[in-house]
């Protein structure tokens, strides 16, 4: 296999992977980095010839792995594009809203290239849909040459696959963004065991470790906790959010505090457009289970070591899901941006789950944010992985009383509303990935989707847990013969 990691910085962004089999030429994912603009928000596609791609495998819908599509797309009219049922009814959700993002920006930023695609184009993607079932294997053959294909449930979000590769003898496999615990409004990955000879694995929690006693359902509490306390002090709540799949899990948490009688009823909630529209998706998906395979169990699957937190792994029958009567029931609302100002405070109590989850400049998050951040009753909670040149990662680097600067909307103030990190991420912990790594018995592994400081860590540790393997911590851009 060539393999070349086509995102120009070693970072969580611009995902896109070229990878060479044979025959075969494939893409997996074709992503565009949040915290950049225009043509340096993308992968580096200048090193694909026209015409020359036969197949683009798409792990999931969030934009760090689809919002580029479009553009490598129109040069590649013979690639079909393989991805689960879920995610062919979530993208074009997800590149429609960011195409009027960018018809949005490239007026307020004055971004001439803006936007990068046209609405034609995103529906040329769909016409080249190819739809991949969990656990049902395709194979396909190019002069002569065979290809077999399996897509499985990787978790983290719906419709999100983990990709296995059968080529030659050998095996392949691509983590995707992966996460093996369940989520209120999703079961675990679902990834059975087997031996492969090349995995490709994501590496964004490298950095973090989590105490030894650390339950997924109590920091969620904790977060419940926090919100009640805010609300009944006569302050607001912002959870910055992505739009697919933390918002509809951090709703789900916000419906069991009224259902348990432990969150007070009589404030408004509001959601972001997006998140919203997401919803409707979910809602289709969700009335038709069995048609979209969203509920496929492995056989014998990849089950992290025992932790107290495991019953919330091991429990893929268990009830989940997400309906869109919850927003009924909530009474949410969409976010009213005009009557949001900097610096002038929300008079009435107020909770905010809006996108985007790393305070991206513009978004509604954004917005928010600056609305909140001067006042001490007030509260700005992030559930999930912030990069740290973003805005949520500048804020959470700083403490109370720093001053901090709203450079979009050129305001500045003081920190005084509490500012705090919930650990609900949507990827799966280092100590799993590991886990799956020596399970796997790969002789090369392949890291990506993480900064540098956690792909460091990773590679030092598979190194140990894997003494004969290579590892490999590509340099952008670059061929790599595995
Ligand atoms: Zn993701
Ligand atoms: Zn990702």
């Amino acid at each position: 296999m060539k393999f070349t990691d086509l995102n120009p910085k070693r970072e969580i962004g611009a995902h896109s992977l070229l990878v060479e089999l044979g025959e075969f030429h494939l893409l997996v994912d074709g992503g565009m980095s949040p915290k950049d603009v225009g043509l340096a928000s993308l992968p580096d596609y200048t090193r694909i010839p026209s015409d020359s791609i036969d197949l683009i495998l798409l792990t999931h819908c969030h934009l760090d792995h689809i919002g580029s599509l479009p553009c490598v797309h129109r040069s590649q009219p013979s690639a079909r594009v393989l991805m689960t049922p879920a995610s062919g009814e979530i993208l074009p959700v997800m590149l429609q809203n960011s195409y009027t993002v960018m018809l949005r920006q490239r007026d307020e930023k004055n971004v001439e290239e803006y936007p990068l695609f046209s609405r034609p184009e995103v529906d040329a993607v769909l016409g080249d849909f190819f739809p991949m079932h969990f656990g049902r294997t395709r194979e396909f053959v190019k002069n002569g040459d065979r290809l077999k294909i399996t897509f499985f449930p990787s978790g983290h979000v719906m419709g999100a696959a983990s990709i296995l590769l059968e080529h030659g003898g050998k095996k392949y496999f691509f983590t995707g963004d992966i996460l093996f615990r369940r989520q209120h409004t999703l079961g675990g990955a679902q990834i059975p065991s087997m031996k492969v000879d090349t995995l490709i694995m994501e590496t964004t929690r490298g950095l973090a470790e989590h105490p030894q006693n650390f339950l997924y359902e109590e920091e969620l509490a904790r977060l419940l906790a926090s919100v009640i306390r805010t609300i009944k002090g006569g302050g607001s709540c912002l959870l910055p959010v992505f739009a697919l799949g933390r918002m509809q899990e951090v709703i789900t948490l916000i419906y069991e505090g009224r259902k348990r009688g432990i969150l007070p009823g009589g404030f408004p909630i509001y959601c972001s457009g997006l998140g919203l529209a997401v919803v409707d998706v979910f809602e289709k998906i969700m009335r038709n289970r069995k048609k979209y395979g969203v509920d496929y169990t492995a056989q014998d699957p990849i089950v992290p070591p025992v932790r107290q937190d495991l019953r919330h792994r091991l429990a893929p029958s268990d009830e989940w899901g997400f309906r869109k009567r919850i927003l009924t029931a909530l009474n949410v609302r969409p976010l009213p941006r005009n009557r949001i100002k900097a610096g002038v405070d929300i008079r009435r109590p107020s909770l905010f789950i809006v996108s985007s989850g790393m305070l991206v400049e513009n978004t509604p998050a954004y917005q928010v944010a600056s609305s909140l951040l001067s006042f001490p009753h007030n509260l700005i909670a992030f559930t999930g992985y912030c990069d740290p040149d973003t805005p949520g990662g500048r804020l959470l680097a700083l403490g109370p009383g720093d001053s901090f600067a709203f450079d979009a909307l050129e305001f500045a103030t003081t920190i005084r509303a509490r500012v705090e990190h919930y650990d609900a991420s949507g990827h799966a912990d280092r100590e799993d990935l590991l886990h799956m790594a020596h399970e796997m018995g790969p002789s090369s592994v392949v890291l990506s989707h993480g900064d540098g400081g956690a792909r460091s860590w990773f590679e030092n540790a598979l190194q140990l847990a894997l003494p004969t393997a290579k590892i490999i911590n590509p340099e952008p851009q670059e061929t790599y013969e595995i």
